[in-house]
């Protein structure tokens, strides 16, 4: 090892320039240290953002929300917020149903504005039908069971088909389908221009009738679901109206109130 002055001269006899030697590699090992652990924490905190952009985002990893029972207050049985983090809680009431003239079912608070609703459509010349309503909690398990088969079917491992089927599917008990307040609403036949008059219709006078589009375009970190232009949810006419002035979705409007 030479024996060098910081400034690069050789020590001195009474060993000063060693000292400073020393010193000065102290220094620059401890600024090399800084250095690598600023480093090692840029890389945690990407590492630990691209974790919390993946939960977001894609509802999968450590970071994803843990699912919690929805909260429920029967004085406000309209607003109750089910989705893929909020399950429908085991005590919440089987609904009273109405079975609609094609088979599906709603609870039956909801029918009335429902009604209004349908004649409305129909006043415009629209030829619409519920294709779902109710679906009981086994129904929507064989609905997620026959997605992740057809998956499977495809050659695809188990995992990443109940992933891809959980994209499209509502894990069972957490659908509002299965609470009786949802609606699916597609035109009679499903004629792919008939079906879009349809939901520029509801996307424009839904809410006069108490329902509200539940998972817009552009939300899905918000709502957990995937756009679903036929997909509408009672919340009741005066929520629906602050929603639609608001821009807000359930969870956002339900959040403000309180619920
Ligand atoms: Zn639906």
């Amino acid at each position: 090892m030479e024996s060098r002055g910081p400034d690069g001269g050789p020590g001195t006899a009474d060993g000063r320039g060693v000292r400073s030697f020393a010193v000065a590699r102290a220094r620059r090992s401890r600024a090399a240290m800084l250095r690598r652990a600023a480093v090692a924490a840029c890389v945690a905190a990407l590492a630990l953002a691209a974790l919390a952009g993946v939960g977001a985002v894609m509802h999968r990893g450590p970071f994803a929300r843990w699912r919690t029972a929805a909260a429920y207050d029967p004085s406000r049985w309209s607003l109750i917020v089910v989705n893929r983090w909020n399950a429908i809680p085991s005590g919440y009431p089987r609904p009273e149903l109405t079975t609609l003239r094609n088979g599906q079912q709603v609870d039956s608070r909801i029918y009335p504005d429902l009604q209004r609703m349908f004649d409305a459509m129909r006043a415009d010349g629209l030829d619409p039908e519920v294709t779902a309503g109710f679906r009981t909690n086994d129904v929507q398990r064989r609905l997620m069971d026959e997605k992740i088969a057809e998956y499977r079917g495809e050659g695809m491992p188990e995992a990443a088909a109940r992933a891809r089927a959980e994209r499209l599917v509502a894990i069972p008990g957490t659908s509002e389908h299965e609470i009786g307040l949802a609606v699916d609403v597609n035109a009679r036949g499903r004629a792919v221009d008939d079906n879009w008059a349809v939901y520029d219709w509801l996307a424009a006078n839904a809410y006069r009738y108490g329902f509200v589009l539940r998972y817009p375009d552009g939300r899905t970190a918000v709502t957990g679901n995937q756009y679903e232009p036929w997909h509408y949810r009672y919340v009741g006419v005066d929520a629906a109206a602050a929603m639609r002035d608001g821009g807000w979705t359930l969870e956002e409007y339900a959040g403000r109130e309180g619920a």
